[in-house]
């Protein structure tokens, strides 16, 4: 199950980071490490700090977007310095490696970790499903990205040595990321033909539906559901602008 889980670590600036997230994945039996845009890859630096973990580096892949790294994962968890106010589930690591454990005896899971000096974009954070914070103190809370890999990597192998996580699989699978996004081009189109939503007037509309939709996890069937609704309301609405 740990096999199914993969660090994405987002326009890592410092090589030496990567490389010691590699060291600190592999103390913790994690071997799936996803790279998006780095600065700089290889890198003798990530070799170095790897320190007999570079066969992670080896076999790291690079990515272009999140949503690539991402796109067939069912369960997506962004690691954040800040607490956010926003409607999003927010984690300590310990409960996130007990959700992470259970999601991914069925589903591969990704654990995104942001930028150094900044973190982790708005819309990155909207491709989430749930938020991991490390506590930390309120007034100095942003740990080295590779330290804050290795809390969260700790409490996965914890949980992974004390559960049985292998439950019955669920009745239908986990939404992956790929086709939430397809579902939320759908869902702006479909409000467009209603319309409901005006793509020419700025709205926090489609921002709040897909936070809605994320916290939901939806399965595949559900998603197929909401499919069926949007098509079905489409097609009212073209047979309506026919009558016309
Ligand atoms: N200055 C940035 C923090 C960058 S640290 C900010 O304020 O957002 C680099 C990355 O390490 C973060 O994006 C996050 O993924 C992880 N990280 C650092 N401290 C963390 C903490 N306390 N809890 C969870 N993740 C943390």
């Amino acid at each position: 199950m740990l096999n199914n889980v993969r660090i994405v670590l987002v326009n890592t600036s410092h090589p030496g980071n990567i490389g010691a997230v590699a060291r600190a994945m592999k103390n913790m039996c994690l071997d799936q490490l996803v790279l998006v845009q780095p600065a700089q890859f290889p890198s003798a630096e990530a070799t170095a700090r790897a320190a007999g973990a570079d066969d992670l580096l080896a076999r790291a892949r690079c990515c272009n977007t999140l949503e690539e790294a991402v796109a067939d994962c069912g369960l997506i968890v962004g690691a954040s310095a800040r607490l956010r106010s926003g409607r999003i589930l927010e984690q300590d690591p310990r409960a996130c490696a007990r959700q992470v454990m259970q999601t991914s005896s069925h589903t591969p899971v990704a654990l995104v970790f942001g930028r150094e000096q900044s973190g982790l974009t708005n819309e990155e954070l909207e491709r989430c499903h749930a938020l991991v914070h490390i506590p930390s103190n309120p007034d100095y809370s942003s740990l080295n990205l590779a330290q804050a890999v290795q809390v969260v990597a700790y409490e996965l192998y914890m949980a992974h040595q004390d559960g049985e996580w292998s439950g019955s699989p669920p009745e239908f699978p986990l939404c992956t990321a790929q086709a939430m996004e397809n579902f939320y081009t759908h869902l702006e189109q479909a409000l467009i033909d209603i319309e409901f939503h005006n793509p020419n007037r700025p709205s926090q509309l489609l921002h709040r539906l897909r936070r809605l939709f994320q916290r939901a996890q939806p399965d595949t069937h559900e998603v197929g559901i909401l499919r069926g609704i949007l098509s079905a309301a489409q097609d009212k609405a073209r047979a309506a602008r026919s009558e016309d």
